[in-house]
């Protein structure tokens, strides 16, 4: 300990942790105290959630309980650690592969179709020539053909371009459509645009007792309850997205802001009330009656704001969210402008 605190590059913190950590017992090893330093540094780190800062925090409480300081012990926290540090960036990982295999799978499947059509318009145009018709007839077939194959090809790019947009798990609009969307709405103040930000209650809970291909399950179905709350409540231009995560989002221009507190009151109450039913790869009914609960922050656009407007407006609808979270879960808040 003496040669660790009397190093004159720790600074008061790192040696008052040295202290604390030779009093609870830790060797004087290299190798734990930078694990601990840097541990603690994870703590400052604003890229971590507070979740996973508060999962570090735990796991820092649970070494020092239990004083196994073995060579096992030290790879195994080390894991431990890295898994909670890496595990969020992994999901994203995982969701930006899917969704670019589903993209390179489609395009190939195009690309396929596409040339088959072009071989046959191709095949097509020299029996034409070689059948000696009228050139006015030839021109004009030729014509209507090439111009169904670009109306195909213009299709594929309507058909791609909604791909890019599409969350793979939930079939939603992903998080690339919503800010596309919020940014093309939020352009002038004085317009009416709410925004709806939910977020699954408790969702951690689920994943940990039943597993993450269960969890995924219910992210699932709360995608289709919202798609149809805003199919029956909301006019066309209203766009309902996965936000990330257990995080969706609704993006309801022109709809006056009580309307849009109606709205995130009868989504909420949908998703309360209905018993999801879980089943296993094989079909198999997991779990009947399932139930979850989401709470909702609303906001609206703020007619003085004068720039930043679709990021003031998630910063709001975030801000209100949590205010749903803090005074109990299963509500709505909405957030109040001083
Ligand atoms: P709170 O009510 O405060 O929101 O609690 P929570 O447990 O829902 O929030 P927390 O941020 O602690 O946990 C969110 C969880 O969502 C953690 C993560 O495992 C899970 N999650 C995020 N994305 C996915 C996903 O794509 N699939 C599954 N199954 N789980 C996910
Ligand atoms: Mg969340
Ligand atoms: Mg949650």
């Amino acid at each position: 300990m003496e040669t660790l605190t009397s190093m004159e590059c720790l600074v008061p913190t790192q040696r008052k942790l040295c202290e604390l950590l030779a009093e609870a017992g830790v060797p004087v090893e290299p190798r734990w105290y930078s694990l601990f330093f840097y541990m603690r540094s994870l703590e400052y780190n604003d890229a971590l959630t507070d979740d996973q800062k508060c999962c570090i925090h735990e796991l820092f409480r649970e070494i020092i309980e239990k004083k196994n300081f073995s060579d096992a012990a030290f790879v195994e926290i080390s894991r431990r650690q890295e898994e909670i540090v890496s595990t969020p960036y992994r999901r994203r990982l995982k969701l930006a592969l899917t969704e670019s295999a589903a993209l390179l799978s489609e395009v190939k499947l195009l690309y396929h179709r596409r040339t088959g059509e072009v071989v046959n318009l191709g095949d097509e145009t020299v029996k034409k020539l070689q059948s000696g018709a009228p050139p006015e007839e030839l021109v004009s077939e030729l014509r209507e053909s090439f111009h169904q194959v670009v109306e195909g090809m213009n299709e594929d790019v309507c058909n791609l371009k909604r791909l890019v947009h599409t969350d793979a798990l939930t079939g939603l609009v992903n998080r690339r459509g919503f800010d596309r969307k919020l940014a093309r709405c939020c352009t002038v103040p004085d317009t009416l645009v709410s925004l709806l930000m939910l977020d699954i209650d408790l969702f951690k809970n689920v994943n940990d007792t039943y597993g993450h291909p269960f969890g995924d399950q219910v992210l699932k179905i709360v995608g289709q309850l919202l798609h149809e709350a805003v199919q029956k409540k909301c006019p066309d231009w209203c766009l309902a997205a996965r936000y990330g995560g257990e995080e969706f989002a609704v993006i309801a221009p022109e709809i006056q802001s009580d309307d849009a507190v109606e709205l995130a009151e009868a989504i909420r109450r949908s998703i309360a009330k209905h018993r999801f039913k879980i089943r296993s790869v094989d079909g198999n009914v997991l779990k009947h009656d399932f139930r979850i609960t989401v709470s909702v922050g609303v906001a609206s656009l703020v007619p003085q704001w004068s720039d930043r407007l679709a990021e003031r407006l998630v910063q709001c609808a975030d801000s209100a969210l949590y205010r749903a979270k803090q005074s109990g879960r299963n509500r709505v808040c909405v957030y109040a402008a001083e």
